[in-house]
């Protein structure tokens, strides 16, 4: 009779274990990794809010995973901020907010007390850019994998000469570099890390600014 009860007791076993497909649960669906943190939806909004009150006109980014763990989370597209800006694409609204807050705020107050005119177009060298610290082998990922870096190579003034950090950083003219340190200081005191020329010689010809962990200037 013993081995009968066996059986049942068998039985009831393996109809209290699930069969198939065990039960629903959410996929996992997982951006590559390190992973990059977005932004909660109340800092995002507070952050189009800034914006919107500093008369900055943008497009809002919808969230992106690239390969090599790189990302654009919480971005935005900066369409007009008061200055024509070449080569800006997606930058993280913390990083738009403060790039903006800096070309009102010290650039053309620094154009103003510098060279006595306006600055009439920033350029840059771009924003998202998927690749490591200084493009170096196995670095780790650059503030730009993450949309949240920007590069400043040079100023068009409105009485149309052309500065740039390239030439102007140890040029000739103290009035350009005493200009382009003081737009560099300003940016130190805005981002959360400033690099420069006197930095190291990655950064020969453009001023670097991030939001990322600082600070740090140089
Ligand atoms: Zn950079």
């Amino acid at each position: 009779m013993r081995w009968w009860l066996t059986l049942i007791a068998l039985l009831m076993l393996n109809a209290c274990i699930p069969h198939g497909p065990s039960p629903q649960r959410p996929p996992r669906r997982l951006p590559p990794s390190p992973v990059a943190q977005a932004p909660s939806a109340q800092e995002t909004l507070q952050c189009h809010v800034d914006l919107a009150r500093l008369g900055v006109q943008f497009r809002v980014l919808p969230d992106q995973y690239f390969s090599g763990g790189c990302s654009a989370l919480g971005a935005v597209q900066l369409v007009d901020i008061g200055v024509p800006v070449t080569n800006l694409r997606a930058m993280t609204c913390p990083l738009a907010r403060q790039f903006a807050r800096w070309a009102r705020e010290a650039v053309q107050p620094a154009a103003g007390q510098w060279l006595g005119t306006r600055v009439a177009r920033i350029e840059t060298f771009g924003t998202y850019s998927c690749r490591t610290v200084d493009s170096q082998p196995g670095a780790r990922l650059s503030e730009h994998g993450r949309a949240n870096a920007v590069d400043v190579s040079g100023f068009v003034l409105g009485d149309g000469r052309h500065i740039t950090v390239l030439q102007g950083w140890n040029g000739e003219d103290e009035r350009v570099r005493r200009f382009l340190r003081a737009v560099h200081q300003a940016g130190c005191r805005r981002f959360a890390i400033g690099l420069s020329p006197d930095s190291d010689s990655y950064h020969y010809n453009h001023m670097h600014f991030d939001m990322g962990r600082g600070p740090y200037c140089h």
